[in-house]
């Protein structure tokens, strides 16, 4: 029964990590410093966010059900303000309507897949980093 709460307390702590934007490690640090420049590494823990070249080409996955999740209800919601609309115009005035949501789904699917991807590997994948890697010195 312990170890079901511990589970129970460990993903909402999760759940609530990503809602501040925070490390998935120690759960204080920023993800973020700007709206867009990213901490990496975590300024309290030093976990590096970023593990390879292109690893946020993962967190498209998110975006895409974040912006699917708020253009859909936008969709909708200009279809039925404006009925006489042209399917084509209320598409656009659509995408308009979506450009303030840009920064968020932005953040928020960069989190997100940095936690899904911690979750699901715990441990450095990544090689050593290059003040540490022991080939460094016979590729110069
Ligand atoms: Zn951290």
């Amino acid at each position: 029964m312990s170890i079901e709460r511990g589970r129970v307390a460990a993903f909402c702590g999760g759940l609530w990590a990503i809602l501040r934007q925070r490390c998935p490690r120690c759960r204080r640090g920023r993800v973020f410093r700007g709206s867009f420049a990213m901490n990496d590494p975590c300024p309290v823990c030093a976990l590096r966010f970023e593990r390879d070249p292109g690893y946020f080409l993962g967190a498209m996955y998110a975006s895409y059900f974040l912006a699917s999740g708020i253009m859909a209800p936008l969709l909708y919601l200009i279809w039925w303000l404006w009925p006489a609309l042209d399917s084509v115009d209320v598409v656009l005035v659509t995408g308009l309507a979506f450009l303030p949501f840009v920064p968020l789904v932005f953040r928020y699917s960069r989190v997100i897949w940095i936690h899904l991807d911690r979750w699901a590997w715990p441990g450095e994948l990544s090689p050593a980093a290059p003040d540490t890697d022991p080939d460094s010195e016979r590729r110069t």
